[in-house]
């Protein structure tokens, strides 16, 4: 019998972040080989200063034996604390329901997260080329054609295009394809070090300030993890952020979170000034197929929900697992690319729904904010149980059942 990676051929992974790691590990363990393309020259740090990694996410990792280093690199992360501007206590939500082996949601700073994928990676075999950006495709019945920034091409039997929010795959694929979308909002954060901070252990605590949002996790070790979105319209051009200096950063940060019961002075100033740098938040509704030929998207490249949500990364993990898994199982590749984005679609468009209501929740004027802050306790008491988050946190992948048994119909439906 002929087993599917020959059939298939060698898979040609286009991005370096999170899907495209954790895509390429999840096909060797089919029997797939594959090459990782990344276009930064060196191992890059990507936006955000950091994430959380949401028990979901590391149930996809744990699927292929990639969680614990994951794990031990981060910060564990039970539950996020909400309150107001005023320091008034709104709520507490669940931030992870925890996998069998008790680990749950955890937080990692970008650059740590990428180098624990790429030094799992690297172990298995599985190649990674720095400097190569892809910019061109060809198919062919049998194979696939990619071109690259730096003139050179690499053929293989089919493509995954994990190359993020601005993804050239999705471009190629069809130059139709929705657009990022501005959220309305700027990111900006920041590792703060040799801070002592009041904190609820494992607990992210989130603030809805007068004019912006603010959270911040306590590493436990002196670190503390923190972020700022800050409302802004319309979405600033890219040089423009780019020429605004970290001490500009900081002055707009302290001036949106005056008189807000927030520490972001203690935690600016115990962070490097340098890397203070806001960037627009987006999302990308996912186009209407995901797949075109031999060559299929997975994580931001297919669908970006907002920061607001922490479940990006989580949702490029699953994404990737479950690829491996269609083609494992489905024959036929065109096949298995839409056996994949079947499994995944409701899934996905639901996160991205329930982020952007989030998102108008951040980015309130004076009386939404008077309504958000007087109903959220008890939304939250209501709304936010473990119970109602369990579709979200506690999603299991079931790697070695196989696509199309009961399990699997139950996941998609
Ligand atoms: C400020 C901020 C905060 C965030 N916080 C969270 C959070 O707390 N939790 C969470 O789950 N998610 C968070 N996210 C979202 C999360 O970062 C993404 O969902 C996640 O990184 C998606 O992984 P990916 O591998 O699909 O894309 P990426 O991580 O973006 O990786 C794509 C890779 O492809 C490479 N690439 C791009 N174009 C090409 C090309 N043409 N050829 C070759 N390579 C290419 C890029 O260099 C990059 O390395 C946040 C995002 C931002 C911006």
């Amino acid at each position: 019998m002929i087993k599917n990676g020959e059939r298939y051929g060698r898979a040609l992974v286009i991005g370096g972040g999170i899907a495209g790691p954790v895509v390429a590990m999840a096909l060797q363990r089919v029997g797939i080989d594959s090459i990782i393309f990344e276009a930064s020259p060196v191992p890059s740090d990507g936006v955000g200063a950091f994430l959380t990694l949401a028990s979901n996410g590391l149930d996809a990792l744990q699927a292929i034996d990639a969680h614990r280093p994951v794990v031990a690199a981060g910060v564990r992360t039970e539950r996020m604390v909400l309150s107001s501007g005023t320091g008034k206590f709104l709520g507490v939500v669940e931030a992870g329901i925890p996998l069998t082996d008790g680990t749950t949601t955890t937080t990692i700073e970008r650059a740590q997260l990428y180098r624990v994928l790429h030094d799992q990676v690297l172990p298995r075999g599985i190649p990674i080329v720095h400097g190569k950006r892809l910019i061109d495709l060809e198919q062919s019945p049998d194979g696939v054609l990619a071109r690259f920034a730096d003139g050179t091409e690499e053929r293989g039997g089919f493509l995954v295009g994990a190359d993020g929010i601005w993804s050239s795959t999705r471009q190629l694929l069809d130059p139709e394809a929705p657009r990022p979308e501005y959220t309305g909002l700027l990111g900006v954060g920041g590792v703060a070090r040799g801070v002592d901070l009041e904190t609820h252990p494992f607990s992210f605590e989130m603030m809805f300030g007068t004019r912006a949002f603010f959270g911040f996790l306590g590493a436990g070790d002196g670190r503390a993890l923190w972020f700022a979105n800050l409302p802004s319209r319309p979405e600033p051009d890219r040089a423009a952020l780019e020429a605004v200096s970290p001490g500009a950063w900081r002055d707009r940060l302290l001036e949106a979170f005056a008189g807000d019961a927030v520490p972001v002075r203690d935690l600016i100033d115990a962070t490097d000034q340098n890397a203070l740098r806001a960037a627009p938040m987006h999302t990308l509704e996912p186009p209407r197929s995901w797949h075109r030929g031999r060559a299929v998207l997975v994580g931001d490249a297919a669908h970006a929900t907002s920061p607001s949500s922490g479940q990006g990364a989580s949702l490029a993990a699953e994404d990737a697992v479950e690829l491996a898994r269609c083609l494992r199982d489905v024959p036929d590749l065109g096949a298995a690319f839409h056996a994949y984005q079947r499994l995944r679609e409701r899934r996905v468009r639901r996160v991205l729904r329930a982020a952007r209501r989030v998102n108008s929740d951040k980015a309130a004027g004076p009386v939404a904010r008077r309504i958000r802050d007087a109903v959220m306790p008890l939304m939250l008491r209501t709304m936010a149980t473990p119970e109602r988050q369990l579709w979200l946190l506690g999603h299991h992948i079931d790697f070695t059942g196989a696509v199309g048994g009961p399990r699997t119909l139950l996941a998609a439906a």
